[in-house]
């Protein structure tokens, strides 16, 4: 699939871009030979140095951060480098998150905690430490990774549902803040994708999944990557503060 009017270079921050959905995002946006910034935490760094190999094998100007995402400051300081080096940031996507499943009864605060800090609080760290010079630039697009989870909840999910349902309730907050400005805040919520997050699911829990599915197939994460690529074309360019959901059906 091609899309019009795409500027090549542009600068696009992905944050979990190492692996999963971040991954084939990345590889998405490769095909417009966009500079690459990819942010993941894990101290062991074979996936996203499998990633950046894919990319530079692609010739993409491609680097790899090893940051934590639910940290304000080190956040800024990402941003502030890559700011000074390129002078612009094009595109965000917000895309880290972890889980910590458990009922809300057996929920001990740090799981509540740790699971809005990585998946809700980044979203506010990346965007505050972006908006700024998008506004300036008058454009950008930010796109927030949502859940199908947030729309519906899942029993054992409930930092994970209410993390992912505030950033649709933060995507279109800020999206009322900068649409003057030409900024385009958006958000993608993926239903069942197989990545790593859902590998570890249990057989029976995968299977009962798929029955959800009105198109009977699990997604892929290149079936989000284009979502997210599309969001941030200019075919998008009238879309601003709505939620993209790619599940197969699953939520209508
Ligand atoms: P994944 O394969 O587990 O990848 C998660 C990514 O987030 C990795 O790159 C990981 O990097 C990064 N990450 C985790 N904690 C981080 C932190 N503190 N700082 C920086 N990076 C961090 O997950 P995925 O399935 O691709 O999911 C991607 C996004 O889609 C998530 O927000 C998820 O909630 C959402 N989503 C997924 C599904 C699904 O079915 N898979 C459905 C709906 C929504 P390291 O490993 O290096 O830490």
């Amino acid at each position: 699939m091609r899309y019009l009017m795409v500027d090549a270079g542009r600068v696009v921050v992905i944050t979990g871009g190492s692996k999963g959905i971040g991954r084939a995002v990345a590889m998405r946006f490769a095909q417009e030979k966009a500079r690459i910034i990819l942010v993941h935490y894990d101290p062991d760094e074979t996936a996203s140095e499998k990633t950046m190999d894919a990319l530079a094998k692609q010739g993409i100007e491609v680097e790899s951060h090893k940051v934590d995402v639910s940290s304000f400051e080190a956040v800024d300081v990402l941003f502030k480098d890559i700011l000074s080096r390129f002078g612009r940031v094009d595109v965000v996507v917000n895309n880290a998150g972890i889980t910590k499943d458990t009922l809300v009864m057996r929920m001990s605060e740090e799981e509540w905690d740790m699971v809005l800090k990585v998946n809700l609080k980044s979203v506010f760290n990346c965007t505050h430490a972006v908006l700024r010079p998008m506004v300036k630039k008058r454009g950008g697009s930010i796109v927030n990774i949502s859940s199908v989870v947030g729309l519906v909840g899942n029993a054992g999910q409930a930092n994970y549902a209410a993390s992912k349902a505030g950033i649709l309730g933060f995507t279109k907050s800020v999206a009322r803040e900068v649409a003057a400005r030409q900024v385009r805040v958006n958000a993608v919520a993926p239903g069942f994708i197989q990545t790593e997050m859902t590998d570890v699911l249990p057989e029976q829990a995968k299977e009962s999944f798929l029955q959800q599915i009105p198109l009977r197939r699990i997604g892929s994460p290149e079936d989000v990557a284009e979502a997210v690529y599309w969001l941030c074309s200019d075919a998008a360019s009238y879309i601003t503060g709505q939620t993209i959901h790619v599940n197969g059906g699953m939520f209508m």
